[in-house]
């Protein structure tokens, strides 16, 4: 492999990891259970689910559930700041 080659895939992968800490800020955003009033906070995650903190809400399992009252995801409503 040339030397060129390798400087080629080291810029697309400094390009891929920039967009995702851009992203990855962009969705630090917190949703609130329209049931029981619960916040999810991707800063925290969900350490009684398992999910880790920085986890985005959008990036959260499909079959993710509110762990106070069981609601659905699309349950949930964004917070506004
Ligand atoms: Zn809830």
């Amino acid at each position: 492999m040339r030397a060129g080659t390798i400087e080629i895939i080291i810029a697309i992968l400094r390009v891929t990891v920039v967009t995702t800490s851009i992203s990855g800020f962009y969705l630090m955003t917190k949703y609130v259970c329209l049931i029981c009033g619960h916040e999810y906070n991707p800063e925290k995650g969900e350490p009684t689910q398992k999910i880790a903190p920085g986890t985005p809400f959008s990036a959260l399992p499909a079959d993710w559930v509110c762990p106070v009252c069981g609601a659905e995801k699309r349950l949930f409503k964004e917070v506004q700041e």
